[in-house]
């Protein structure tokens, strides 16, 4: 293996272009990185597995070791307390009022799991700052950039301000050096202006780009470049950096909001733009301690701006192209080939339930799920993923699986507990079979549910159609278990049928209709519903809402030269094939003879 490894450094020291060898940095993250609130993602478009997917992917591709990947303090609140107020502080216990800065509703605050979670981002961003002045180089910290924390509130998914404190802590150590605070997240660091203002800090310079106009902020360098592109962005850079003063540390918020089609910023960079960005404000630092954080970030590829500003830390050069992997599958992909051996094509027909015999998984008085998985295998799997680990962060403890065999399809429950509450509360239920399919054999998912009882549904917010209880956030991860099943397995595709438009919306990038007409008219219903203002949040698409509109039939189709009628809901086969195949012409042309809409609330 040591061969092998030493290839592969050299390797990626061709690819990074030979500038420097790849440089051991610091790269503080937690688990607890992964912001436990089952509604982030659906409210605000923010991915709560950011840290996660960086981390993943920094060290399953040999970046990182695990000696450079260190566990932030949680950070006390006497020094909280000095940059925020005691009452802001006391407020902060109170979930409502977490909420109302979170973007979500107070039912899905446990202001026992989330505070800290920021009391340890606000530590990791101390802890890097300390890393980068003994080494005199970067550290990155995976959560942090809370730049819109005052010292006596929060907003906008800040509650704390982890660069005011950090600076408030060194400070009050002795450190005396010039800080400089290069803010370039799309929006304003206007709660930082404030508390370095309340710190009477005279020397932190404050640069900031701003795609939003938020009127002028004291003591801040600010640019503001509504809807700039990357030449015009940079651009502005270069002057900024040209006024900055070199500093003994500079805090580096390496914002993701500012790509193109962010729902929260208003600036239109590119991926290779943003790399671009971070590899001039690099090289501006080289040699001094700088501190990165990630701040905002609300699209898809928002996590590729954080992994790019360390791959260019570490290796000295910016990514080529962007990432054309979906960072949890890649990762689940590393999972499995650690805990049991790859499937080849033919296992199905071999008996791959004899390998985990081998193994010692298999019970001697099995039911096994699809004829192959025990109980006590699949517990070790939820626990290799992360399932268990996500949903204790969740308040849930005393897990119990069970599997059972039967019609329509083989059955895996998990039950739990919360609190001192007794009673045991069904978590996950999903029923799946292996059928017959003229290409090979499919997983067929009966059905899946992920149910957080411990979440209540607030006043006011309807739940998704179909829904008792509100969901666990964890859909992804398990459309992901799914994919490797299969592939452990050798099927050639995993198949369902959704009842719903928001589950068919929530498998979009994974599955298709098996009949590309079906996609096509799909295609057009999100075409024409994402344009319809009446289901445009604040955080962009409000996916509760059309569900709704579709299950009620409030939806209209019209067909090339036909009369509108009512959509009724197709909950046709969505398949997500093993291999990918080559799309049908079917679905653009079926895309471009329908057309979809809302009616409005008079005609209904
Ligand atoms: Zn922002």
């Amino acid at each position: 293996m040591g061969w092998m490894q030493s290839l592969k450094t050299r390797a990626r020291q061709l690819v990074s272009g030979g500038r420097h060898a790849p440089r051991p940095i610091p790269v503080v993250t937690d688990p607890c990185y992964r912001v436990p609130l089952t509604t982030l993602e659906s409210r605000t478009h923010f991915e709560p597995r950011r840290a996660d997917f960086v981390a993943w992917w920094l060290h399953d591709r040999g970046h990182v070791t695990d000696g450079q990947l260190l566990t932030p303090p949680r950070l006390g609140y006497g020094d909280l307390a000095r940059v925020h107020t005691p009452e802001w502080l006391e407020a902060l216990g109170r979930p409502e009022v977490l909420a109302r800065v979170l973007g979500v509703e107070a039912w899905d605050v446990d202001v026992d799991v989330v505070l800290p979670t920021f009391r340890a981002a606000c530590g990791g961003t101390l802890l890097a700052a300390r890393l980068a002045l003994a080494s005199s180089g970067p550290a990155v910290n995976l959560l942090g950039g809370f730049h819109h924390a005052y010292p006596d509130k929060g907003a906008g998914l800040c509650p704390l301000n982890d660069l005011a404190v950090a600076i408030a802590v060194l400070r009050s150590e002795g450190f005396a050096g010039r800080v400089a605070i290069l803010d370039l997240d799309a929006h304003p660091p206007d709660g930082t202006a404030a508390c370095l203002a309340a710190l009477g800090e005279t020397q932190v310079q404050l640069g900031s780009l701003s795609g939003s106009d938020w009127g002028p902020l004291p003591g801040v360098d600010e640019t503001v470049l509504d809807g700039a592109d990357d030449a015009r962005y940079l651009d502005a850079l270069d002057a900024l950096l040209r006024r900055l003063a070199p500093a003994d540390l500079t805090f580096v918020i390496a914002g993701g909001d500012v790509l193109a089609g962010d729902p929260m910023g208003k600036l239109r960079l590119t991926l290779p733009g943003v790399w671009e960005r971070d590899d001039r404000v690099a090289t501006w630092v080289e040699g001094r301690a700088s501190v990165w954080v990630p701040a905002g970030g609300y699209t898809r590829d928002a996590w590729q701006v954080l992994a790019g500003a360390c791959f260019r830390l570490i290796t000295g050069a910016p990514l080529g192209a962007p990432l054309a992997i979906d960072p949890l599958i890649a990762h689940f992909r590393v999972i499995q080939a650690g805990i049991e051996p790859l499937a080849s094509p033919d296992s199905w027909s071999l008996d791959a339930g004899d390998l985990e015999g081998a193994l010692g998984f298999r019970r001697a008085d099995p039911p096994l799920l699809l004829g192959h998985y025990s109980r006590e295998a699949l517990e070790a799997a939820f626990t290799q993923y992360g399932i268990l680990g996500t949903l204790e962060r969740l308040g849930y403890r005393d897990f119990a699986l069970t599997v059972d065999l039967g019609t329509p399809g083989d059955r895996l429950r998990l039950r739990g507990r919360f609190g001192s509450d007794p009673t045991e509360h069904l978590l996950v239920e999903t029923s799946v079979e292996v059928r017959p399919d003229p290409e090979g054999p499919v997983l067929f998912i009966h059905w899946l549910t992920l149910r957080h009882p411990k979440g209540a549904f607030a006043q006011g917010r309807p739940p998704l159609p179909g829904q008792d209880t509100p969901g666990l956030g964890l859909a992804r991860e398990a459309g992901a278990l799914f994919g490797r099943l299969a592939d452990r397995l050798g099927l050639v595709a995993v198949a369902l049928r959704p009842m719903w438009f928001h589950v068919a919306y929530a498998c979009r990038d994974a599955f298709q209709f098996r009949d590309p007409r079906r996609q096509g008219r799909f295609d057009a219903l999100l075409r024409d519903l994402h344009a319809e203002p009446a289901l445009q949040g604040p955080a962009g698409f409000r996916l509760p809402d059309a569900s709704m509109a579709v299950a009620d039939g409030r939806v209209w189709v019209e067909r090339a030269g036909e009369a509108a009628t009512t959509y009724v809901w197709e909950p046709d086969e969505l398949i997500a094939w093993t291999t990918p195949r080559p799309e049908s012409p079917e679905r653009s042309l079926e895309a471009s003879r329908v057309r979809f809409g809302l009616r409005r609330e008079r005609e209904s």
